[in-house]
């Protein structure tokens, strides 16, 4: 069997089983497999797969037509240009979340605050904090997670990229292990209500972590916690940057109001046209 023959069958096979993208699906984990970029599968369509390659690629294409994310199968995830190891330990990086890298990025590169330090309340997998490490040279970075499971995800991430020695990692509930002031503080928390979480796709519902997705009854548990204790561990006219939910920016707008000692609230859209991140700066 060659590799064009295996691509339509396994299409065929995931189309059938409903998969939104099961071209894509079929390609990503064929080329994982083989060890080649996708672009190869179409420069040498004739390759035959060898009885080995075959026998791995089979339970792949099962738990796929499960419903198992990609992204855990392969292992990998690419986030802000860099190949992120994942499995179910951690949420799987969405591209969404690279907007909350680009408005960090916006007050702190170029700026006469390359030495900042910046904490990312609940890493995961590292994604936002191993995105800054790379883009800012100077920065002092520290990154906690209330999983250990996650932490050790987020460091094996930092090391694969030699990031390692510029990151501090630590497990605990989000400010309890860290101390000291911070200019920027960072968050993607869980934000999803608890009553949709039953209706998200069978890839997220089944297969991720509830705890890096559940935000409680609005969603917004973690929005409340993160602003209420955030100030105490800004530095002043320090920002705290919140990843948010479609529909959810009105609420979390007026925390920041009500909370007192926030001004300049802001919000960005995402590439979708919803409002995806959120900041706001401690006063002086
Ligand atoms: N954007 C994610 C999703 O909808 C949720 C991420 C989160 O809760 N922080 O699957």
């Amino acid at each position: 069997m060659n590799v064009a023959t295996i691509l339509n069958q396994t299409t065929k096979d995931f189309e059938n089983n409903g998969l939104a993208s099961p071209r894509l699906d079929a390609e990503v984990l064929l080329a994982r497999l083989l060890k080649v970029d996708r672009l190869d599968l179409f420069k040498y369509p004739e390759r035959e797969l060898t009885d080995k390659e075959l026998a791995d690629f089979h339970p792949w294409v099962y738990r796929r037509r499960m419903g198992e994310p990609v992204a855990y199968i392969t292992g990998r995830k690419e986030f802000w240009s860099l190949e992120l190891i994942v499995n179910p330990d951690v949420l799987i990086p969405r591209p969404d979340t690279e907007i909350l890298v680009e408005e960090v990025l916006k007050y702190y590169k170029d700026s006469d605050k390359t030495d900042a330090r910046i904490l990312d309340v609940g890493t995961g997998s590292g994604a936002i904090i191993i995105a800054l490490a790379a883009e800012l040279k100077n920065a002092s970075l520290s990154a906690c997670d209330i999983s250990s499971k996650a932490i050790q995800v987020a460091l094996r991430n930092a090391e694969a990229h030699s990031l390692a020695h510029r990151i501090a990692f630590f497990a605990g509930d989000m400010f309890a292990p860290v101390s000291g002031l911070f200019d920027g503080i960072v968050s993607n928390p869980p934000y999803i209500e608890d009553d949709t979480f039953y209706a998200l796709s069978r890839e997220v519902r089944n297969f991720e972590p509830a705890s890096a997705l559940m935000g409680g009854p609005d969603g917004m548990n973690f929005h409340r916690r993160l602003i209420r204790k955030g100030k105490h561990y800004l530095k002043k006219g320090g920002r705290l940057f919140l990843e948010i939910g479609a529909g959810q920016k009105e609420t979390v707008v007026g925390l920041f109001r009500n909370e007192g000692d926030y001004e300049d609230v802001a919000c960005r859209k995402d590439y979708g046209g919803i409002e995806r991140c959120i900041t706001a700066r401690r006063k002086n």
